[in-house]
């Protein structure tokens, strides 16, 4: 079927929620994607984060292969190696002697936060999560309700109770938000459907002595920067403090759909027989890329890689912004990087694409960069040439 016929059934049978696609796909390999036409682009919007290794890794696509001929589904009334190596493999990269729950998206992890956050308080009578404006956490009823950004909870009403707002990068507002009925604060590394804006280590720093004062949860939504993107398994990591809990998910299975909870000893056993659950959470099959996923970040040293490839990006970047007045800043960190402009950033992504580039417009005048972390140094460059040159041409 030819690019207008596949248009065509999008047009009559799905449902119009996403805008009309911008691109027919056929395939991709490492950072490459080609079209229905056989144009090639270079994909650095990797999936929204999700493409951690790229398209096709042979590493990947060998373990989802080798698992689907031998065991796909079990549920979770029976056990199976992957899911216990996997929880080992994100317990052990992040909350020694915490413990994991595995789900399918980043909704349903945060969605389990929430949860988790409730059991916890509900001795105690408290229940409220505090999240920052800006931020973006889903779209199931919790987590838009605790996504702090009008739009998405637009004609959704009543939202459910117990969610109250504060200002991302700002303490004190954090801890005027704080009620006798608050039981966790939920925050993002770096906030990125809010536009790649990175939390200062302060006041990550100052929102853990906020909980510890106050006995509160500390919880972050890894859904994004999580698995590596920024240079470190977690994007907490990088102001050196440690959470209760936190959620995993778009990079996690490299494309093979799945999420997770990871809590911290605190937490571990709140969740008892009887108190959550998810069908397909945590599938041979989905532990099996999950695994994969990690196996190679390690193998191929992908974090050290990301970390070498973000700084590149930024550099090149930054000399764009020096050379355009259109761009008023460079964010990010590692891979999970953006530029900010003075004006709307969606004809950009438009000229980009037309060029050979995919990248994402969000925040309105932010155009964010996730390509995968096998990206290569070629790559980073020609991805920075186009960008330039597209600044300057519109
Ligand atoms: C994408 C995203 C989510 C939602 O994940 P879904 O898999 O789309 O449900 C939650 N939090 C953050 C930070 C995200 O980027």
């Amino acid at each position: 079927m030819d690019a207008d016929g596949i248009l065509d059934l999008y047009r009559r049978f799905v449902m119009p929620n996403y805008g009309p696609p911008a691109l027919v796909l056929v395939r991709g390999r490492g950072a490459r994607v080609w079209d229905a036409d056989g144009r090639v682009y270079l994909d650095f919007a990797g999936g929204i984060a999700v493409n951690t290794l790229g398209h096709a890794h042979p590493r990947l696509v060998r373990a989802i292969r080798q698992q689907a001929g031998k065991l796909m589904h079990v549920s979770n009334l029976y056990a199976h190696e992957g899911q216990g190596r996997l929880a080992q493999a994100l317990v052990e990269r992040s909350l020694p002697g915490g413990r994991c729950f595995f789900c399918n998206s980043g909704a349903e992890a945060n969605e389990g936060l929430i949860k988790l956050a409730r059991r916890w308080g509900a001795p105690s009578g408290r229940y409220e999560v505090m999240t920052m404006r800006n931020s973006f956490h889903g779209r199931t009823l919790a987590t838009l309700t605790a996504t702090g950004q009008e739009k998405i909870q637009q004609g959704f009403a009543p939202l459910p109770e117990g969610f109250r707002h504060a200002t991302f990068n700002d303490l004190d507002s954090c801890r005027a938000a704080v009620t006798d009925r608050t039981a966790a604060i939920l925050v993002e590394a770096i906030q990125g459907e809010g536009g790649v804006l990175a939390a200062e280590p302060a006041f990550l720093q100052g929102l853990q002595a906020l909980c510890r004062e106050r006995d509160l949860l500390l919880m972050f939504d890894e859904v994004q920067c999580g698995i590596g993107r920024t240079g470190r398994w977690f994007g907490f990591q990088h102001a050196g403090v440690e959470p209760d809990a936190f959620s995993v998910a778009k990079g996690l299975g490299g494309g093979f759909p799945m999420g997770a909870i990871v809590a911290g000893p605190r937490l571990g056993e709140v969740f008892q027989p009887g108190s959550h659950g998810s069908t397909f959470g945590g599938t041979p099959l989905a532990c099996a890329a999950g695994l994969a996923v990690i196996e190679t970040i390690e193998e191929e040293g992908l974090l050290a890689h990301a970390e070498a490839m973000g700084a590149l990006l930024a550099e090149r970047l930054c000399e764009t912004a020096a050379r355009r007045p259109i761009v008023t800043q460079v964010r990010g960190r590692g891979l999970m990087a953006g530029i900010a402009l003075d004006r709307p950033a969606a004809p950009y992504q438009d000229a980009l694409r037309e060029a050979g580039l995919l990248v994402i417009a969000t925040a309105g005048n932010v155009l964010r960069f996730l390509p995968p972390l096998t990206v290569t140094p070629a790559q980073v460059r020609r991805a920075a040439r186009l960008v330039d040159a597209s600044l300057k041409s519109v």
